[in-house]
C-alpha cells in the first residue's frame, strides 16, 4: 500500500513523492506539508502590475494585502498583489452588498426601498416625464 501525507493546505491524502515539506508564498517563511497541486496554485503569483482577478493591466490600479487562514490547517496565508479599478469596484461593490445581506434590518430597508421603487415605475408610465423637456 503507497504512504500517503495529508496536505496541510486542501486535506487531501496524497502519495508522498507528490507532497513536501516546503514553503509557499503565502505562507513563507513558515514550513508545512504541501502537494504539488497546491504548491503551483499558492506560488503563482501575477506582477503587481497585473490585475490579480482579471489580469487586465492594473499599473494604475489598487494594491491590497490580505491576511488570512488558508486551507484546512489554517496556516497563516498573506496575500499581496493589484488590482485593476473595474475589479477594485466590483469587489467593493460586493462586499457593500454582502454587507447588507448579513444584516436583516438593513436587507428589510433595502427590500423596502426596491419595492418602493418599483411601484414608482409602475403608477409613473414612461411616457410622461415629470421634467418635460420636450416641446
Ligand atoms: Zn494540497
Ligand atoms: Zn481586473
Amino acid at each position: 500500500m503507497a504512504e500517503t501525507i495529508a496536505c496541510a493546505i486542501c486535506g487531501a491524502e496524497r502519495p508522498t513523492e507528490l507532497v513536501e515539506k516546503t514553503t509557499v508564498a503565502t505562507i513563507s517563511p513558515l514550513e508545512a506539508d504541501i502537494c504539488a497541486a497546491c504548491q503551483l496554485v499558492q506560488d503563482h503569483a501575477l506582477a503587481d502590475t497585473v490585475c490579480m482577478q482579471c489580469g487586465a493591466d492594473a499599473d494604475s490600479g489598487f494594491y491590497i494585502e490580505l491576511e488570512f487562514p488558508l486551507g484546512v490547517t489554517e496556516l497563516p496565508g498573506r496575500l499581496t498583489g493589484g488590482l485593476c479599478g473595474d475589479c477594485a469596484a466590483d469587489i467593493a461593490c460586493r462586499i457593500n452588498y454582502e454587507g447588507v445581506d448579513a444584516d436583516p434590518e438593513a436587507k428589510e430597508e433595502l427590500t423596502a426601498l426596491i419595492d418602493e421603487e418599483a411601484d414608482r415605475r409602475q403608477t409613473q408610465p414612461a411616457t410622461s416625464s415629470p421634467t418635460g423637456g420636450r416641446s
